[in-house]
C-alpha cells in the first residue's frame, strides 16, 4: 500500500498543485484569501481559474460545475462544459475567473421557502475557496455557496460560513483577554458514517426502499442483532472489497478516510475520517455519502443512508466531534495536564454548557428529520432531550467552583488490562456510557443525535452560532474587567449554576432521566414538527440577527422548508404503504386464502379433519380486513393532512395521524408475512435482506 500517498488528493487541486501551477504572487494571494477569508481580486481568480482549467483537463475533465447544497440535504450540480467556439469550427477549452467566481444557475426549483418569487427565479452560486475544487469523473467540481438574486440564502453552506466567521470572531475577542492573538480560530469536524450495504438484486424488488430509502413492510427474521456478533466483527470478502474500493475513490478526492470496521446491526457498517475544518467536513461528509452510494453500485449492492432502514434493528447516525482549532495550532477543547488552573478551557467549557442550555431548541430541531424520528429515544441513539455528558473530572471541578470550595485534582485513574505486554491506558474523560447526545469525549464535544442521512451543516451552524453568541456575552462583561481572572472565575460560577441542570452523566436511555429531566425544565421534543416548532422562537430569531446568520425571514423560510419536507416524506411514504398493501401484500393474502379455502372444501370432502387449515384461513381472512381497514384510514388521514389550513398543522397531522395508522397498518401486514407462504410473498424479506451480503 506504499502507493496512498502518492494516490491521496490526487483529483484535487490543492494547496500543494497550486504552489506548483501558479504564480508566487498569485498563489501567495490565494492563501491569503484561504487564510484570512478575505475577497480576491478578478486578476488572481483569472490565473487560478485558468491553471484551475488546465489541470483539471489533464485529469480527464471537460466540464465544470459550481456545486451547491441547497435545501434538499443533497449537493446539486449543472455540468457546464470548457469548449468555446473558435476559428474554423473548431473550439478552445476556456474557463475564466468569472466563471469561477460566480455562477447562475436557474434556482427556481430549489425549495426557498417562499424567499424568492418567479419573477427573480435566479439564484447566484459563489466560489468558496477555503474548500478545494476537484475532479470526479469528467468533471470539475467547485465548492460554492447558493444565494437567491437578491442576497437572501437558499443554501446550507452559506450560513455555514457566516456561523464560522462569527465564532472566530467571537473566539479571538475571548483569547485576547488570555494575550493570544492567533490570525484565526475555526470549528474542526470529524463526522463518523454509518450506512447499510444490501445486495442490489434484492434492492430492486422492495418497491419501498426505492421510493423511500427505508423497508415500509418487514417482519422481524429470526436472527436479529440480538447476538452482538457483527459489532466490530470480521468484516465479509465482498464487504471489504467494497470498503477498499471506497477508501481509494475518497483518497483520491483528498477524504481522510481512517476507520472501518462493521456496526451492530447485521449489514451495517461505519466509516470515519480524520477531522477537518468545518466547512470542508461538510463537503467531503457529502461527497462521502454520494461516493458510498456509487461505489456501491460497482459491487452490485445498494448503500443505505437512511436513519432506519430497517425496523427491530439499529437504525444509522452520524456522530458530529466538535472542536475548536486555532491557527496556532492549538485546540481549545483541551483540557491539558492541570485542568483546575486551566481557566482558558473552564471558560469556554462554561460557555459552550449556557450555549447548549439556552439553545436546546436549535440542537434538538437541527437533527430533526422524519427518518431520524425513528432513532432518538428509542435506546439506539441518544433521546430527544439534548443534555451534556462532561464526565467526572470536570463536572466536579465545576461543581468546586459553584459551592465556592478549593478543589483538589483527582489522580487520573490508570486503566489495567491485566496483560503484562499490553501498556496502560489513562483513564480519560470520555463518556463510557455512549448514550450522551452532546459528550465531552477527551478534547471535543461528541454530538451524537444526528442521522446519518443529515447534511451536517445544520447542526454545526447552530453549535457555531450559539457558542459565538454566548462568548461575545462573556467577551463583554470580561473586556472591560478590572481584575480578569477573578471576573473571569465570578462569571464561570455563575453561569454554571445557571445552566447546570445540562449536564447529565448518567445514562440517558434510562426512563428516570426523562422524569428527572423534566423536573430539571429541560424540553422533551419528541417528533420533528414538535422541534421544529422552535424554530423561529424569539431568542434564536434574535440571536441569528444579531450574528448576521440569518435574517428573521430566512429563521422563517427554513423552519417551513423543513416542515414542508417532513410533511412531504411521510406523505411519500404513506402512499406508498397504500399502494403495496393493495398491489402487493393483499393480492399475496388472498391467494393464499383461496389455496387454503380450496384445500379446506377438498379436505372436508373426503371426510378429512381440516381444523387447522381451517384456523389458519379465519385468521388470515380476519388479517385482511384488518389490513384493508387500516389501508383506508391510513389514506383518509393522509387526505385530511393536506387539507390542513398551515403547514405545521399538517405537519403535525402528519405525525400524529397518519403516521400513527401507517405502524398499524404495517403491524397487519407483517403479521400476513409471517403466515403467507415465502413463494407467495411478493418481495425479499429481512432475512433475504440483511444476512446474505
Ligand atoms: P469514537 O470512539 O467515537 O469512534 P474516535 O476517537 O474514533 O471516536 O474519533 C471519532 C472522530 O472524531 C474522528 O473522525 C476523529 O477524527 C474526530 N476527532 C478527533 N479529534 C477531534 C477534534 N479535536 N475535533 C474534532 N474531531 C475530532
Ligand atoms: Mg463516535
Amino acid at each position: 500500500m506504499t502507493k496512498v500517498p502518492k494516490l491521496f488528493g490526487s483529483m484535487v487541486f490543492n494547496e500543494q498543485i497550486m504552489r506548483e501551477r501558479l504564480p508566487k504572487d498569485v498563489f501567495k494571494a490565494l492563501q491569503n484569501t484561504i487564510r484570512t477569508g478575505k475577497p480576491i481580486t478578478s486578476d488572481v481568480a483569472d490565473v487560478v481559474a485558468n491553471a484551475m482549467k488546465d489541470w483539471a483537463i489533464e485529469n480527464g475533465a471537460t466540464h465544470y460545475t459550481h456545486w451547491f447544497q441547497p435545501m434538499t440535504g443533497i449537493t446539486a450540480e449543472k455540468h457546464d462544459s470548457f469548449i468555446q467556439p473558435a476559428v474554423g469550427g473548431t473550439v478552445i477549452m476556456n474557463f475564466s475567473g468569472k466563471q469561477l467566481i460566480k455562477g447562475e444557475p436557474d434556482a427556481s426549483s430549489f425549495p426557498s421557502g417562499g424567499l424568492r418569487s418567479t419573477f427573480e427565479a435566479r439564484g447566484y452560486t459563489a466560489w468558496d475557496p477555503t474548500s478545494y475544487a476537484f475532479v470526479k469523473g469528467s468533471v470539475l467540481y467547485i465548492p460554492t455557496a447558493f444565494i437567491s438574486y437578491s442576497g437572501q440564502v437558499l443554501d446550507k453552506k452559506t450560513p455555514l460560513l457566516r456561523s464560522m466567521d462569527s465564532l472566530d470572531r467571537a473566539v479571538l475577542r475571548v483569547l485576547k483577554l488570555f494575550g493570544k492573538t492567533p490570525e484565526r480560530a475555526l470549528p474542526s469536524v470529524g463526522a463518523e458514517q454509518e450506512y447499510f450495504l444490501i445486495p442490489e438484486e434484492l434492492y430492486k424488488k422492495r418497491p419501498d426502499l426505492i421510493m423511500t430509502g427505508r423497508t415500509l413492510f418487514g417482519a422481524k427474521p429470526p436472527k436479529g442483532q440480538e447476538l452482538e456478533d457483527h459489532y466490530f466483527g470480521n468484516i465479509k470478502m465482498r464487504v471489504l472489497e467494497y470498503m477498499e474500493d471506497l477508501d481509494e475513490e475518497l483518497w483520491k478526492l483528498g477524504i481522510y478516510s481512517k476507520t472501518r470496521h462493521n456496526e451492530v446491526a447485521p449489514a451495517q457498517h461505519e466509516l470515519a475520517p480524520v477531522f477537518g475544518t468545518v466547512n470542508i467536513a461538510t463537503d467531503h461528509n457529502q461527497l462521502t455519502m454520494s461516493i458510498m452510494r456509487k461505489v456501491a453500485e460497482k459491487h452490485g449492492l445498494v448503500c443505505l443512508l437512511h436513519e432506519k432502514p430497517f425496523a427491530g434493528v439499529n437504525g444509522s447516525g452520524k456522530h458530529n466531534n466538535w472542536s475548536i482549532s486555532t491557527s496556532d495550532g492549538e485546540n481549545l477543547l483541551e483540557p491539558g495536564k492541570d485542568l483546575k488552573n486551566n481557566l482558558q478551557f473552564i471558560l469556554f467549557v462554561t460557555a459552550i454548557i449556557k450555549a447548549v442550555d439556552e439553545h436546546q431548541d436549535l440542537l434538538r430541531l437541527s437533527v430533526a428529520t422524519a427518518g431520524n424520528d425513528h432513532r432518538l429515544g428509542a435506546n439506539e441513539a441518544p433521546p430527544a432531550i439534548i443534555s451534556m455528558f462532561l464526565g467526572d473530572e470536570i463536572t466536579d471541578l465545576l461543581e468546586t467552583i459553584a459551592s465556592g470550595k478549593e478543589y483538589s485534582n483527582r489522580v487520573g485513574g490508570r486503566l489495567s488490562t491485566g496483560v503484562e505486554s499490553v501498556p496502560v491506558i489513562y483513564e480519560d474523560t470520555t463518556d463510557r456510557n455512549r448514550t450522551s447526545p452532546f459528550a465531552f469525549t477527551g478534547n471535543k464535544f461528541e454530538f451524537r443525535s444526528l442521522g446519518s442521512a443529515l447534511n451536517i451543516a445544520c447542526p454545526n451552524i447552530m453549535i457555531n452560532a450559539a457558542v459565538a453568541d454566548t462568548l461575545n456575552e462573556f467577551a463583554d462583561k470580561l473586556e472591560n474587567a478590572k481584575d480578569f481572572e477573578k471576573s473571569a472565575r465570578a462569571l464561570i460560577k455563575s453561569e454554571y449554576i445557571k445552566h447546570r441542570r445540562i449536564v447529565f452523566n448518567g445514562d440517558n436511555y434510562a426512563d428516570e432521566w426523562k422524569e428527572e429531566a423534566k423536573r430539571r425544565g429541560l424540553l422533551n421534543l419528541t417528533s420533528t414538527p414538535e422541534a421544529l416548532a422552535y424554530y423561529d422562537r424569539e431568542e434564536n430569531v434574535k440571536m441569528f440577527e444579531r450574528l448576521k446568520i440569518y435574517t428573521p425571514e430566512e429563521v422563517k423560510a427554513r423552519k417551513d422548508i423543513l416542515l414542508e419536507n417532513y410533511c412531504k416524506v411521510i406523505n411519500i411514504e404513506a402512499l406508498t404503504m397504500c399502494e403495496i398493501t393493495l398491489k402487493q401484500i393483499l393480492p399475496a393474502a388472498t391467494e393464499f386464502s383461496t389455496r387454503l379455502a380450496d384445500n379446506v372444501t377438498k379436505l372436508t370432502a373426503l371426510g378429512v379433519d381440516a381444523t387447522a387449515q381451517t384456523e389458519l384461513l379465519k385468521h388470515i381472512a380476519a388479517l385482511i380486513t384488518d389490513a384493508y381497514r387500516a389501508e383506508q384510514k391510513l389514506s383518509d388521514a393522509h387526505t385530511s393532512a393536506k387539507n390542513e389550513p398551515d403547514l405545521q398543522s399538517e405537519a403535525n397531522a402528519y405525525c400524529n395521524a397518519v403516521f400513527a395508522t401507517m405502524q398499524e397498518l404495517r403491524a397487519y401486514c407483517d403479521r400476513l408475512e409471517t403466515l403467507v407462504p415465502k413463494s407467495l410473498w411478493p418481495f425479499p424479506t429481512y432475512g433475504d435482506l440483511l444476512l446474505y451480503v
